[in-house]
């Protein structure tokens, strides 16, 4: 165990202040919620929902449920990357970098105490898990690839949030009513159009298991129910800004939500949704405005539709929040001094309004033979920003570093160009470390300063959900029940790992990150996935799991009777 502070006085205060501190409270008389959902915009904060606020020309359609704000620490790390920040939403425990739902490495920061052997790299139970187990319809929506950091905390377990095939593996196991997003290629085998080296075509498997596959806004609108994998792009979705003229058959952010509202909200028990708002991080990663204002503003409409429904239905619980900030936005650079007097509102706003193009796509315009005159024009085109020719020049030698580094070219555009023709600035490339705005709305709706694990408690409190039985009930480490002899990962088939347990002379088969339990010669389905924590070299198993391997009745639950 890490103790760098246990004889500072000082320091302790703090450890017990930044740790143990939970600072939520619950409404008075606040009552369970039926239906939850948690709407992410990745990757902002307070100053880019006040940019997107005087675009709109109206209040965001959460503004007035403002609650508080959310501490986004990590383990490991004082600026959070999105696979920790969503893991502590969706499963109320603190992790690492990089980390998709599963627990910290032994390297945490002063403030964090370093975790125990039996949590480390441990699988973490999520919300949206508890969810289906208590019988609830689940869903998930984003802009990205739904294998993205985001996305997968709710719904996958891996110490590497770039193994997007393992990802999509679980997801696809998970058995969720409502998934919506990119990511085609990450069903389908390399060479058959898709990016999978496992040999497997998941299309086929989603199939067998009654899913249905729509690729675009035509098909989404005539679902009537799930289950369904709505995959509108081979990877990410478009920026809304790129959408209209590159893929008008992309479904918006808002058509997704409201869908997938309309699929789960029948379902007797409620149901948990989970979107994000994806790209909203990647425009402030570029430092790009147009793509910035069209994807919160796009996001703002979800919110609506979501609020929308919890408006009129009094048992759901509505939380709207980032998992970090990103590009140290700010209204007000170097360039324009200390004061806006004498930028009039209109004057401030019309940069903005003549942005036609995400960064991205107006570099991208310009083609490989690049000259300051045609940057010039393409800036003039896409952004409607009359630029100098110096200027210009300047643009194309700055795009070149980025080269250089190895980065996109385009991350010139913003950085250069918004200091010098707009009044809006930024600070980075990277994340930020502040607080983030906390939206709620509904009953269990937490209010205060919050830890980022406590949105995972508030959302297994208002639907009744215990996040540590829900743990002992689908994580069970496999060789301390049946003996680390008796287990075993096969690696034969190394594209598609085994684990076989030995038990009372027979063999159980457990295919990875599947929930599949071959015994006596049968498959049967089992209420998780079976999780492969490498870097400690054990494998994870439901309960359910365990007592059949065992031989236990087993009752309408699925638990032993
Ligand atoms: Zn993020």
């Amino acid at each position: 165990m890490k103790n760098r502070f246990s004889s500072n006085a000082i320091a302790a205060f703090i450890v017990i202040l930044c740790v143990s501190a939970s600072w939520y409270s619950f409404a008075e008389g606040a009552e369970r919620a039926k239906n939850v959902i948690v709407l992410i915009a990745d990757g902002c904060s307070s100053e880019q929902y006040t940019f997107a606020r005087w675009f709109k020309g109206a209040p965001l359609s959460f503004d007035s449920y403002r609650t508080g704000a959310v501490r986004t620490f990590i383990a490991d790390s004082i600026v959070t990357d999105s696979a920790p920040a969503a893991s502590a939403y969706a499963t109320g425990v603190r992790t690492s970098s990089r980390f998709v739902s599963v627990g910290p490495g032994p390297e945490t920061i002063e403030s964090v105490p370093a975790p125990g052997p039996e949590m480390q790299f441990k699988p973490l139970a999520t919300v949206l898990e508890g969810a289906r187990l208590m019988g609830k319809a689940t869903g998930i929506v984003s802009t990205s690839s739904v294998t993205h950091a985001t996305p997968a905390a709710y719904a996958a377990h891996t110490g590497r949030r770039d193994d997007v095939e393992t990802i999509m593996l679980q997801m696809v196991h998970q058995r969720i009513d409502v998934v919506f997003g990119g990511g085609k290629d990450l069903l389908l085998i390399k060479g058959a159009d898709g990016k999978r080296g496992d040999d497997e075509d998941l299309t086929v498997e989603l199939k067998e298991m009654g899913y249905k596959i729509v690729e675009n806004r035509k098909e989404m609108a005539e679902l009537r129910k799930g289950p369904v994998f709505g995959m509108f792009a081979a990877g990410h979705m478009d920026a809304e800004i790129d959408r209209p003229s590159l893929h008008p058959d992309q479904p918006t952010l808002e058509e997704m939500t409201q869908k997938a509202i309309e699929i789960l909200s029948p379902d007797p028990e409620g149901f948990f949704l989970m979107v994000e708002g994806s790209q909203i991080d990647w425009a402030c990663h570029t430092n790009d405005p147009a793509h910035l204002l069209s994807d919160l503003l796009a996001f703002d409409k979800a919110a609506e539709a979501a609020l929308n429904f919890a408006r009129k239905h009094g048992d759901t619980l509505v939380l709207v929040l980032s998992d970090h900030n990103t590009g140290g936005f700010s209204i007000g650079n170097y360039e324009m001094g200390r004061i806006f007097s004498g930028v009039s509102q209109e004057a401030f706003l019309a940069p903005f309004r003549r942005m036609k193009k995400s960064a991205s796509i107006l570099w991208k315009g310009i083609g490989d033979e690049k000259s300051a005159d045609k940057v010039k024009k393409a800036v003039l085109e896409g952004w409607g920003m009359d630029i100098t020719l110096a200027d210009a020049e300047q643009l194309l030698l700055l795009a070149g570093d980025y080269k250089k580094k190895g980065r996109a070219e385009h991350l010139a555009l913003g950085r250069f160009l918004c200091p010098r023709y707009t009044h809006v600035g930024w600070s980075t490339h990277g994340h930020t470390g502040g607080d983030v705005p906390l939206h709620a709305f509904g009953p269990g709706k937490p209010s205060g300063l919050l830890d980022g694990p406590d949105i995972g408690r508030v959302c297994a409190k208002a639907m009744g959900l215990s996040l540590e039985r829900l743990n002992d009930r689908l994580f069970v480490d496999a060789g301390r029940v049946f003996g680390d002899a008796n287990v075993k990962v096969d690696k034969s088939d190394q594209l598609n790992p085994v684990l076989r347990v030995r038990h009372a002379g027979k063999d159980a088969e457990l295919p990875i990150n599947r929930h599949w339990l071959i015994l006596d010669g049968k498959a049967r389905r089992m209420e998780g996935v079976v999780v492969y924590a490498e870097k400690k070299e054990k494998v994870y198993i439901p309960m359910q799991a365990v007592n059949m391997i065992r031989g236990r009745r087993l009752g309408n639950d699925g638990m032993v009777e």
